[in-house]
């Protein structure tokens, strides 16, 4: 089923409950209410008759001349009955009319009593109540004037045609009028609904056309800015991160397709040329050599881009260890003793630091950002590795040169697959612009990040910052 018209059956059969509910209890309320007054004023009728008529221990008198009865502004309506069994009617009201078949239907009514005494009882549309006024000790029969009598039976009864017309058209009201509101509301809220839940269509019939992350089609974004103008910019934001993430997979495919054929294009190059003529053995030996250092440079490269192309959540963090940070450092920095540059390069770790981490992949990042900073800064320049205690979860290690820096446009690129500066290009500098990717992936990998700051002609400043499980300040921070 439609969604319009889910949501407008459940709304309509939500108002239908609501509606019959308010008007029923109305209905009933008032009518109750009615009633009660009605039969009020028929109680009040025969206190007052009842209190006109005398009773004596021996008699129950009743002389109309010296009374006047006034049953209230209702009277007309009122029609009262005094009678003795059996000698008939005493007396009554004077708008009885014997004529009238309901009139005679009452004087029956009231010759006997009908339901317990000053019980209400109903005739059509005649509610009645009557009361039986009784000598306790009446005289004998022939000893009673003419207006006495052992016992009286007084009888009001009120017509409440008029009444029951008024709640007929209460009724009528009460049912006609939620009908007719039921009705305009499934109108108006179908309408309004449909309009509500366009967008909603819309956003399915656009999404149909965008066939792939090449696709600039993006889901309309409905005004006034609602709930589903907000999922649509949510959207729409989703497909740009897509299509920029696709965009990015496209450029380092055909980068990396790129980077592979120039090397193998060369050793292919340099087999054909050795396969022209037979060599000597030293030849072979030496072409072997060669092509050998390629293959290796080539297997780098393969292991560099797996390790770049591997989604974050699926790298795993291989030879996970608890390291001094310190101590580790200084196993760093023998390694590099023998490097050409040694001199230039100095270890400041004034504050240390634990924490569990991959060493390999920690290692792979510290060498990859000094052979950056030895590859792009002249020789006899300081090239400094030095740590700093964040907090107590947090360090970072700065690898600092004084070379020949970056400028701030091709800052925001470095950590990009196989970005390159136009430097580094112009002066024939080696690489193929993946080192800084793979420390920025192992930055993240590590639960950390890598941040550049760099001026043009006054070197580069790369900051590792690692989760740590506590820091500490070294006593003996000498430059190592
Ligand atoms: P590669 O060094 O192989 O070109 P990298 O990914 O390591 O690749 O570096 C990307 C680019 O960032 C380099 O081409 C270079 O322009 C710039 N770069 C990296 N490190 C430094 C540095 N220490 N000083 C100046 N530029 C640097």
């Amino acid at each position: 089923m439609r969604l319009v018209n889910r949501i407008s059956i459940f709304f309509l059969a939500a108002l239908a409950i609501c509606l019959i509910g308010y008007s029923a209890t109305m209905y009933v309320l008032i009518r109750h209410h009615l009633y009660h007054e009605f039969d009020d004023h028929l109680r009040n009728s025969l206190h007052v008759l009842s209190a006109a008529i005398e009773v004596e221990s021996d008699a129950v008198k009743w002389q109309p001349s010296e009374h006047t009865i006034h049953l209230g502004d209702d009277q007309d309506e009122v029609r009262w009955l005094i009678v003795e069994e059996p000698s008939g009617v005493v007396d009554a009201s004077g708008n009885l009319n014997l004529q009238s078949d309901a009139d005679h239907q009452l004087l029956k009514i009231g010759s006997r009593i009908q339901s317990h005494s000053g019980d209400l009882s109903r005739f059509g549309h005649w509610r009645i109540l009557q009361s039986r006024l009784v000598a306790p000790a009446p005289k004998p029969t022939l000893e009673l004037d003419s207006d006495e009598y052992p016992h009286v039976i007084v009888t009001v009864a009120h017509d409440s045609y008029r009444l029951d017309a008024d709640l007929w058209r209460l009724a009528l009201l009460a049912c006609g009028l939620p009908t007719i509101l039921w009705i305009f509301a499934a109108v108006v809220g179908r309408a309004y609904c449909r309009r509500a839940l366009r967008p909603v269509t819309e956003m399915a019939n656009q999404t149909r056309l965008i066939t792939g992350f090449q696709s600039d089609a993006r889901l309309p974004v409905s005004r006034p800015a609602d709930e589903l103008a907000s999922l649509a910019a949510a959207f729409n934001d989703l497909l740009d991160r897509l299509q920029k993430s696709y965009h990015q997979q496209q450029r380092f495919t055909s980068d990396a397709a790129h980077q592979l054929r120039t090397p193998l294009t060369v050793l292919l190059g340099q087999i054909d040329v050795a396969m022209r003529r037979p060599r000597s053995e030293a030849e072979y030996r030496d072409l072997l050599q060669t092509l050998r250092e390629q293959t290796d440079e080539l297997q780098k490269m393969v292991s560099s881009l797996l390790f770049i192309a591997r989604a974050e959540g699926d790298a795993q963090l291989p030879d996970r260890e608890t390291l001094v940070l310190t101590t580790w450092l200084q196993s760093v920095r023998k390694r590099w003793d023998h490097h050409p540059r040694s001199a230039d390069i100095s270890f400041i770790l004034s504050h240390d630091a634990t924490l569990t981490t991959s060493v390999s992949l920690l290692s792979q990042a510290i060498d990859n950002l000094l052979q950056n900073a030895v590859k792009y800064s002249p020789p006899g320049s300081p090239i400094t590795l030095s740590t700093h205690a964040i907090s107590a979860q947090q360090l970072e290690i700065t690898v600092s040169d004084a070379g020949v820096g970056i400028s701030p446009e091709e800052l925001e690129s470095i950590f990009d697959p196989f970005f390159r500066s136009s430097s580094a290009r112009r002066n024939g500098t080696t690489g193929v612009g993946l080192g800084l990717t793979i420390v920025s992936r192992i930055a993240g990998v590590l639960g950390g990040n890598i941040v550049c700051d760099s001026q043009p002609g006054n070197g580069s400043r790369f900051t590792l910052r690692l989760p740590c499980e506590s820091t500490s300040v070294n006593c003996v921070a000498a430059p190592s």
